[in-house]
């Protein structure tokens, strides 16, 4: 199955949710939910989404905190984040980028127009540093990354021999990742 991306959206308000879900559902992602502070942090960093929708009012840690704790985790902080306030005060907006948000969808969400702005936000998203070793090939070779290095020596070599045991062999190609 192919999905645009997964997106975590991190909101205690079960109506928002279905909504949203529905909606980014059908556009081709796959949505993610918490519904607090806590659940969005342990699902960002087991699941590592491809962008955040963060609410700010959140029944135990708020976005704000939230967004710090994220953007201050190993290999979490350029997941971009959205966050999601009901208050259109400057002040907030800005409370929510100081925090380390990419920026912010005032609520009610305006679900016309959110996949549109969940779309640029996830183009402009920086390439994670594979992707920018390998647009970047010849530098790479010239100077290799010795942690990369290092970690691929560490990595057997892929058993690519066919199963010993001729045709219809049930042996199945270990699983690396859950
Ligand atoms: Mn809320």
């Amino acid at each position: 199955m192919t999905t645009l991306g997964r997106i975590l959206y991190v909101e205690d308000n079960l109506e928002n949710r279905i909504l949203i879900k529905r909606v980014l559902e059908a556009e081709g992602y796959t949505v993610l939910e918490a519904a607090n502070g806590r659940e969005g942090l342990a699902l960002a960093e087991s699941q590592r989404p491809d962008l955040i929708l963060m609410d700010i009012n959140l029944p135990d840690v708020d976005g704000y905190e939230c967004t710090r704790r994220l953007r201050s985790a190993d290999g979490l902080s350029q997941i971009p984040i959205l966050a999601l306030t009901a208050n259109v005060l400057e002040g907030d907006r800005q409370r929510a980028l100081a925090a380390g948000c990419d920026g912010y969808i005032p609520k009610p969400i305006d679900v016309d127009e959110l996949p549109d702005v969940i779309a640029a936000y996830l183009k402009k998203r920086p390439p994670l540093p594979d992707e920018a070793l390998q647009k970047d090939g010849q530098a790479a070779e010239a100077a290799p990354n010795p942690k990369l290095s290092t970690e691929a020596e560490k990595q057997p070599a892929p058993d690519v021999r066919p199963p010993v045991g001729g045709e219809g062999g049930s042996v199945t190609p270990p699983r690396t990742l859950l």
